[in-house]
């Protein structure tokens, strides 16, 4: 449901601006509570000439803003305990009323104290278009224009196909191209979030957290959720080497190009995310109280213990390439940071097992162009060469099953088999002919005519 600016509370509103700052490279801003009436501004941080600089902002989601609420900002900032130079800040949805603005004028003419900035619905609009923000539903839609490498330039998309088939026997490398090439760009975050956290209890601090972590967000329609370690490696390993996307370059390269979209607001994800810092620094501490008894408190940290530092969208890209073969398309799936890339889908697995059996041979057939494990696979019996049980012609000779490519070479077998003198008929069954043998030996060896 699209939600119009108009309907939202002041609540939501400050909840968006502080997006709106952070998008626009302030640091850590936050709500904050200030004094007895529990007024809520937001205060951040800006770094100015190597210098850090408080800001503290009032927000009014109403149509007009008069002089009053400039005034008390003004005093907001002054009484703002802060070791260092501070401004202030009123952003409305609306507009300003011109007391309102001479009051602020003057205070920035005056330059004895901190000045007070004003932004009006209008200049809140234009800031709203440069940072992707929509607001007539308020949503603040994550822009994102940095990709990792499908792969490796020097290299080039033929290198992880030629190594994916590598292990693959009866498979020259000519064969081995792809009829078609997918990239699909998979929206991801890396986001790195800070917790400090002190719990108290009469007998003291019994507990701290003051830790920095960085975490990867898969961020599309099926997030957020937390990708598997490889792919939170990949981003978090390589997010420094991301290049610009650009989706001509990619449709060069590529058949399909699919892209997706981040499908949540900035604060969701963040929310979704401050949850998962707090269950991850959740512990729960013995201690001995002063009256000698031994006690134990869960120390979760609140909420407000737990700062988003910085939230970097980028794409990892996650490409497909089809090799067909006979009867079959074989798909190697992996995502990709230019040259470090994870597997998803490897050619390596048998057509009749399904699932890959793991560390087996894989045996690609010439005649139908499967890949099989070691059970699947046979040998031609006229040409020698590896056949699939799934497209082999088989005929039982001496209680042993032959396979052929076709019933012509089973035609041609037979005619030979026919031929063969009655002696060498039963060479056609291996494990017969060594039964022979054995039981052969066993018996001169019973006989004592043969000596070890
Ligand atoms: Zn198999
Ligand atoms: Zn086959």
């Amino acid at each position: 449901m699209p939600k119009l600016l108009d309907e939202f509370s002041g609540y939501d509103f400050e909840e968006l601006m502080v997006d709106v700052f952070r998008k626009l490279g302030y640091e850590n801003p936050r709500v904050h509570k200030q004094g007895a009436d529990e007024g809520r501004d937001i205060v951040m941080e800006e770094r100015v000439d190597g210098q850090t600089r408080a800001v503290v902002v009032e927000c009014k989601h109403r149509e007009t803003v008069s002089r009053p609420v400039v005034q008390k900002l003004h005093s907001a900032v002054t009484t703002y305990d802060y070791d260092g130079p501070k401004r202030g800040m009123v952003v409305t949805s609306g507009r300003f009323t011109q007391p309102a603005r001479e009051y602020a004028r003057k205070v920035e003419q005056n330059g004895t104290g901190p000045g007070i900035q004003l932004i009006d619905g209008k200049k809140l609009r234009e800031i709203a278009d440069r940072i992707g923000l929509d607001l007539y539903n308020g949503r603040i839609e994550i822009l994102c224009d940095q990709t990792l490498q499908p792969y490796e330039p020097t290299a080039g998309l033929d290198r992880p196909l030629l190594s994916a088939f590598e292990p693959i026997e009866n498979l020259p490398r000519s064969q081995v191209e792809a009829s078609s090439r997918t990239a699909e760009f998979v929206p991801m975050l890396r986001i790195v979030a800070s917790v400090q956290a002190t719990f108290e209890t009469s007998v003291g601090v019994i507990h701290r957290v003051n830790e920095t972590d960085q975490f990867v967000v898969r961020a599309d329609r099926h997030g957020p959720t937390v990708p598997a370690r490889a792919f939170q490696r990949l981003v978090s390993e390589h997010v420094g080497e991301a290049i610009q996307f650009d989706e001509s370059t990619f449709e060069r390269d590529f058949d399909t190009v699919e892209v997706g979209r981040f499908e949540r607001t900035e604060t969701e994800y963040n929310d979704w995310l401050v949850d998962r810092v707090r269950d991850a620094h959740t512990t729960t501490v013995h201690y001995t109280g002063g009256n000698n008894v031994d006690y134990s408190k869960e120390c979760r940290p609140k909420q407000s213990d737990v700062q988003i530092r910085s939230v970097t969208p980028v794409y990892l890209p996650q490409v497909t390439q089809v090799v067909s073969l006979g009867e079959y398309d074989h798909p190697v799936e992996y995502a990709a940071a230019g040259a470090a890339r994870e597997t998803i889908t490897s050619p390596a697995r048998c057509v009749h097992c399904g699932e890959d059996a793991g560390g087996e041979t894989y045996t690609h057939c010439a005649n139908c162009g499967s890949i099989n494990c070691t059970s699947h696979t046979k040998t031609e019996r006229l040409e020698g060469t590896p056949i699939c049980t799934g497209c082999a012609v088989t005929e039982s000779f001496v209680w042993s099953t032959k396979y052929f490519y076709d019933e012509e070479n089973l035609e041609t077998f037979e005619t030979a088999y026919e031929a063969m003198p009655v002696y060498r008929k039963p060479m056609e069954n291996p494990p017969l002919v060594a039964g022979v043998v054995v039981a052969l030996l066993t018996a001169l060896l019973a006989a004592g005519f043969v000596f070890i």
